[in-house]
């Protein structure tokens, strides 16, 4: 197999070794179904448990308040369209315009349905003000969905002030952690938060897992129907290989955490001084305060999606911000929302990097975007 540079971690993340020892057992040896009542299912049974266990001590909630899904895309849809499957009386949901399809594909949903939805649109690098939320809350706002980092441009959000805020209006807060669980500290006591998602593929766990964090006493519906699964409020056969691996995964990022963003924040620092000396005139999107290793970059005059697939001829892997056919340009509705200029959001290049890259690729994509662009 060719060379890889993986430089899109934000897309997903390599497993982590351990995690798959942990996995394997329960396909081959420990295949029982968790839920089944003699001795054979108590292996699956006990790992269940205790990797409930763990990922609740990783974000400092209790095991109860666990409940896992098959990822991210499922615990936002759960989060957000429990507002019409409660038939609550607060029927108006918050978010904001620069969330993942996930959280604004099922605001639609709810539109559809009846619910309306307001949509806030951050600063110039991402940020939702305190402010905008607070002018918007009504004592009609059931929910406000705001996400933890954005997967596109990095941006870390006021998540605290946010939740804060809500609960002032005796709204749910949910937040979407999918690119953040693993990569920065996330405490939801601290937070406030009363729902949080995350997806194991993000933190170098096995993918089509994930987990809905419910604070004990909000208000939910079960969102999939069937057996007494999660409190018999999400259905189905654990899938007890990926929540062992989730768990093993977590717990690793979460022991390791200032070491891996020291490791990465120097790659990134590297890779911004690199490019400087290049002379290539580029914006970096996001703001201060965002994710380590998530570098959003867009290059003056260029194209996006072009960079890329010169990128890729070379065995390099990175996202864009703008897909092009043979008509139109379309920018992402992230770098709309923070309104860059189409010069610059037409040329944009996401490099996500994670605790496996080197130097040496952040010297190969340098290289190779100089090559690119001069
Ligand atoms: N939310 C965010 C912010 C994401 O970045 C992603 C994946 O890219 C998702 C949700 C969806 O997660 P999953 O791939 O586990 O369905």
């Amino acid at each position: 197999m060719k060379q890889i540079v993986y430089a899109d971690n934000a897309a997903t993340t390599k497993l982590d070794e351990e995690a798959l020892e942990a996995m394997l057992p329960f396909f081959v040896d420990d295949y029982a179904n968790a839920s089944q009542p003699y001795s054979f299912a108590r292996g699956a049974k006990k790992a269940i448990r205790k990797a409930r266990e763990i990922i609740a001590s990783c974000i400092n909630a209790l095991p109860e308040e666990i409940y896992f899904t098959s990822g991210g895309t499922e615990s936002d849809n759960w989060a957000i369209k429990n507002v019409v499957l409660s038939r609550s009386e607060h029927r108006m949901t918050i978010t904001s315009s620069i969330e993942h399809h996930a959280v604004l594909r099922s605001c639609e949903a709810i539109e559809r349905a009846g619910y309306p939805v307001v949509y806030l649109r951050p600063d110039a690098v991402g940020r939702v003000q305190v402010k905008t939320l607070e002018d918007a809350m009504t004592d009609k706002t059931g929910l406000v969905s705001i996400m933890l980092a954005n997967n596109e441009i990095g941006t870390i959000q006021a998540i605290k002030d946010l939740a804060s805020i809500a609960h002032r209006y005796g709204a749910i807060f949910h937040t979407d952690a999918v690119q953040a669980v693993g990569h920065v500290k996330v405490d939801v006591q601290d937070l406030g938060v009363d729902m949080l998602s995350a997806s194991a593929h993000k933190f170098n766990g096995p993918k089509g897992v994930g987990f809905l964090y419910i604070r004990k006493g909000t208000e939910v519906i079960s969102y999939q129907d069937g057996g007494s699964q999660e409190n018999a409020l999400r259905a189905g056969t654990e899938n007890t290989a990926g929540i062992v691996g989730m768990a093993v995964a977590l717990k690793r990022n979460c022991e390791q955490l200032d070491q891996h963003v020291t490791h990465i924040k120097r790659l990134e620092d590297m890779l911004i001084a690199m490019l400087d000396e290049t002379g290539i005139a580029y914006a970096r999107n996001g703001g201060q305060e965002t994710l380590p290793g998530l570098i959003s970059l867009s290059f003056h005059n260029a194209d996006g999606e072009a960079i890329l697939h010169r990128l890729d001829l070379q065995g390099i892997c990175v996202s864009t911000g703008a897909a092009c056919n043979s008509k139109e340009t379309k920018i992402s509705h992230v770098l709309q929302a923070i309104g860059l200029e189409e010069d610059y959001a037409k040329g944009t290049v996401r490099i996500s990097l994670g605790r496996h890259n080197t130097e040496e690729d952040i010297e190969n994509i340098v290289a190779a975007i100089k090559k690119i662009l001069q």
